[in-house]
């Protein structure tokens, strides 16, 4: 396997206030454990540096207006800076622009193109797009959620657009719902949007309800979850709704909102996955681009606010993206791991296959499941 690292020291010039969680140091982090793993000169690891995005290509999901206001906040605050201003400027909930705050978001949001052209040109398998600022909360008009650009919403965009692709499939499972994701392809059925998440959390949306709309009714698959739960939840949703309405949709590419707030150590979010448990969840997908669509998938970095996750699990999927199958996981399985939850996989995973008319759909492409592996697979990355 060849993977595309993709990160640019520019994102680390996105500032925001002090004892704020979306920091440079996240990035940081990431970067120290690949180098102290000295993986960072690996066979099949390729870095490549993100090209910006252009307007054009940002305004393929964003309103042209919002684009150059962003751009133009960010050189009031540089002005103001200089002259000894602050050097973040509130600009939506939780969202701060600081002079480089342009630059860094143009590049975030190019990261994945570049690793698109990449993949589609036959150089690289696959890639991993270490990025900030994030992107799955931003909307066409508005910033929130630590997002100014929706990163993965302007990649799937493009690689229709510009790559002539007609299935886009987006997974998503940032411990947060993508509201500016699905609000982006609610219309477009184009675009399968599966986002796994906690509710009810931050940013209050992703029913299960919620399913598309006009000709994109049914590519909308939100799974909100309750609060605690960890890989004995998320492993059937995988395999049983995710992994088989990615096989109805039979996607020409796959991208990741890769987002480690699920972590049971993350201050914010409060589910229940060790960087182990999101290995196995990595893999997952990762087997199936490979079955469905060559292999092709684009990892995009949304949250996850543990420095010590954030490097952990963003050299295991690295790791993962190369074909290697182990974990890097500094800090095991959460302190819950053995607790029993009152929310029966079962019955949740049952409803979600009728509510998405999977009810007695059979994966077609897939091998037939090593039930043995899979016993030992969900005893494994929590035991
Ligand atoms: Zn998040």
């Amino acid at each position: 396997m060849t993977t595309a690292l993709i990160y640019d020291p520019i994102f680390l010039e996105h500032l925001t206030p002090p004892k704020h969680p979306e920091r440079p140091q996240r990035l940081e982090m990431a970067i120290k454990v690949l180098e102290a793993l000295d993986w960072l000169q690996r066979d099949g690891l390729v870095q490549i540096p993100p090209r910006e995005a252009t307007e054009d290509e940002l305004a393929a999901v964003h309103d042209r207006a919002y684009i150059r206001q962003i751009k133009e906040v960010a050189e009031e605050v540089a002005r103001e800076a200089q002259q000894g201003g602050r050097k973040t400027r509130f600009f939506a909930t939780d969202t701060y622009i600081s002079a480089q705050s342009y630059a860094a978001a143009i590049k975030a949001a190019g990261a994945p193109l570049t690793a698109i052209d990449a993949i589609m040109s036959g150089e690289v398998d696959n890639a991993y797009c270490l990025v900030r600022p994030p992107g799955h909360h931003a909307l066409p008009d508005e910033a929130m959620g630590f997002c100014l650009f929706n990163n993965v919403a302007v990649a799937a965009q493009y690689a229709l657009d510009r790559h002539g692709l007609e299935r886009v499939m987006i997974i998503d499972y940032d411990v947060h719902h993508g509201n500016g994701t699905q609000d982006i392809f609610y219309t477009d059925p184009r675009v399968l949007y599966f986002s796994v998440h906690q509710a009810p959390f931050y940013p209050g949306t992703g029913h299960s309800d919620e399913r598309g709309e006009g000709a994109g009714l049914g590519t909308t698959i939100n799974v909100p979850l309750p609060a605690t739960v960890g890989y004995e939840v998320y492993e059937p949703v995988f395999r049983q709704v995710m992994a088989h309405a990615a096989d109805r949709f039979d996607p020409q590419l796959i991208l990741v909102s890769a987002g480690f707030d699920a972590h049971w150590n993350d201050p914010l979010g409060q589910m229940n996955l060790s960087t182990a448990g999101f290995a196995q969840l990595t893999k997952i997908i990762i087997d199936l681009a490979q079955t469905l669509c060559n292999g092709r998938l684009v990892m995009v970095q949304e949250g996850g606010y543990n420095l010590d996750v954030m490097g952990s699990a963003v050299a295991t999927c690295i790791n993962l993206l190369l074909g290697d199958d182990a974990a890097v996981d500094s800090l095991g399985a959460g302190p819950d791991a053995e607790k029993e939850f009152h929310l029966n996989a079962e019955v949740l995973v049952a409803e979600l296959r009728r509510i998405h008319k999977l009810t007695g759909y059979r994966l077609r492409n897939a091998p037939k499941p090593d039930i043995e592996r899979l016993r030992r697979e969900m005893k494994g990355p929590q035991a």
